[in-house]
């Protein structure tokens, strides 16, 4: 049996497309989750959303998934770079809440929205204060191994020591250091040089702390992933997700401290997968910009979570997307009109893979989705088969049912059971007023064919206004229309 065309993805190591090849029968995958001191905004949202849709991809070419997501509940200091306080702690203090309340809080929120979004759940979620031992353990390992330096501030990373640093940046760091003529951390050697722990200052007694080979701390960010994916996958896997800004720094030091600890020559993580950045006003979507709305903000405003999960998916992961309120009300108006026009369809098989697919979706149709998810999950692509082929009056009504079941298990939209009148809310309202006008036209255009009793006429306007979502009810006063 196939499983279609060969699924190909962009490895951010080497920057190219390749074949997804897995190195076992279980495909091993870990995400970057969240830092649970605040809530998760909608651009942090995309990187789950874009991770799900992997997940799906790689469960419809039937691979089986382990998926891992870790929570930051300790460990991550204001700035990236090492240094500042835990941004557990601040946010403990803004709160006046304990740490564990904090996390504990942020961290339901999380999944509530990861449901509400209709994201598959991972196999496990570990949180990172329960891995400090093992993380002392990784570091100790690297500094019997000669790959640290003690600092009064801490164990520091000495990435001069790990001649590949960097490779999955791409980073010069040779110009690197040259343009960081100022050292933040006192002491440290070079500017890519990472804290594997940080020792808290004397007199100054962090909420968060263990003892350590280096003094009372607690463990740099970095860690957590490395000694938590290892844990919990295997020394090797296949997959390791994450938004772009990581590629740049965390993903990094990752990968040098991972192989150093390992030391076996091979690569750690064989595939690495970033997701663009979903962005506000011209700028990356950020907790620190402030305003950066989350989805309990769509919700209250009338929006359906899938409405938002459509929006990311008319985006290819890998492009910036830019979040504005007519996108979102684009993506509601959308879904109506496909939940409206899925429901006679309903109930659909259950479907999930593309061999189940194969059984009675129409081929032609089905292949254009397979092609889509296949080359480097391209939803926009896929959305755009499954719309032709809803409108493609050649296809059965049985080969529809698979096929709408069949992206449906790619996108996660929940078209089996998304009731149009939950996606209501919008009215014409939205319409610019040329749009509003083109409609008008239409619709006086055909009751002026009716009058002539040009039916064909008359029906090929219907059809028009149905493409654009127009659905229109003859009463003795006239033609009234509504948008579906
Ligand atoms: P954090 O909670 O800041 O550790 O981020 C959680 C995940 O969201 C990481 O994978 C980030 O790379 C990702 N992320 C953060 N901001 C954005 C954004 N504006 N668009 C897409 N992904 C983002
Ligand atoms: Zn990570």
């Amino acid at each position: 049996m196939t499983n279609g065309h060969q699924l190909r993805l962009y490895n951010s190591l080497g920057r190219r497309v390749e074949d997804f090849i897995p190195s076992g029968d279980v495909t091993g995958m870990y995400s970057c989750g969240p830092t649970v001191y605040a809530y998760q905004h909608l651009g942090n949202m995309r990187a789950y959303v874009s991770a799900d849709t992997v997940r799906r991809a790689l469960r419809w070419k039937g691979f089986t998934v382990r998926h891992v997501v870790n929570i930051t509940d300790v460990g991550h200091a204001v700035s990236d770079a090492d240094t500042g306080e835990d941004k557990m702690e601040v946010a403990a203090a803004r709160e006046r809440r304990s740490v564990l309340e904090i996390a504990e809080s942020y961290t339901r929120v999380f999944f509530d929205d990861l449901k509400a979004l209709n994201v598959l759940p991972a196999a496990e979620y570990p949180r990172a204060s329960a891995y400090v031992p093992q993380m002392i353990e990784f570091a100790a390992v690297l500094e019997a191994r000669g790959y640290t330096y003690r600092l009064p501030s801490g164990l520091y990373f000495d990435t001069a020591k790990f001649p590949r640093y960097g490779e999955l940046a791409q980073l010069h760091v040779e110009g690197q250091l040259e343009a960081a003529r100022v050292e933040q951390v006192p002491g440290r050697r070079r500017k890519t040089d990472f804290a594997l722990w940080r020792t808290e200052e004397p007199g100054r007694r962090r909420v968060l702390r263990w003892d350590s080979p280096w003094g009372w701390g607690t463990p740099g960010w970095h860690l957590e992933c490395s000694v938590m994916s290892i844990a919990l996958l295997g020394p090797h896997f296949d997959i390791h997700t994450g938004g772009v800004d990581h590629r740049e720094l965390h993903h990094v030091n990752e990968i040098a401290q991972s192989e150093a600890y390992l030391g076996d020559g091979q690569p750690w993580v064989r595939y690495w997968l970033h997701n663009e950045f979903l962005q506000l006003g011209g700028a990356k979507m950020a907790k620190s910009a402030g305003g950066a709305p989350r989805l309990a903000d769509l919700v209250a405003a009338g929006y359906h979570p899938a409405a938002f999960r459509l929006f990311l998916l008319g985006g290819h992961y890998r492009s910036q997307l830019d979040f504005t309120m007519a996108g979102i009300d684009a993506a509601q108006a959308t879904l109506r009109r496909l939940a409206a026009r899925i429901q006679p369809l309903r109930p659909l098989p259950a479907v999930e893979t593309f061999e189940e697919a194969a059984r009675t979706a129409d081929p032609r149709a089905l292949d254009l989705i397979d092609a889509a998810i296949s080359a480097d999950f391209n939803t926009p692509k896929l959305l755009a088969a499954l719309q032709d082929a809803l409108r493609d009056p050649e296809i059965t009504p049985d080969g529809q049912r698979a096929l709408v079941a069949a992206a449906d298990a790619l996108l996660g939209l929940g078209l089996a059971t998304l009731d149009p009148a939950d996606l209501a809310g919008q009215s014409a309202d939205h319409l610019t007023p040329e749009e509003r006008d083109a409609i008008e036209q239409l619709v006086a255009d055909r009751t002026q064919a009716r009058k002539q009793r040009d039916w064909a006429r008359a029906d090929q306007i219907r059809a028009e206004l149905d493409a654009l979502g127009v659905q229109l009810t003859d009463t003795p006063e006239g033609p009234v229309w509504q948008l579906r």
